[in-house]
């Protein structure tokens, strides 16, 4: 279990709503683009423009 990069539905990584600011984890597909998961790419407010957060 774990490790596999091909596998779906595993977060890379976590994204901030720009609107209400709420938190998603991620997917980062390979052109860039975050898609939300479990959310169809839209957040609860209606916006779906979201920033990823750093990792620390
Ligand atoms: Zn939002």
């Amino acid at each position: 279990m774990g490790g596999d990069p091909n596998s779906g539905g595993d977060p890379d990584d976590l994204a901030r709503c720009t609107d209400c600011g709420h938190v998603y984890p991620v997917q980062r597909l390979d052109d860039g683009t975050l898609r939300p998961i479990g959310i169809e790419g839209v957040c609860r407010c209606g916006n779906d423009e979201f920033r990823r957060l750093r990792r620390e």
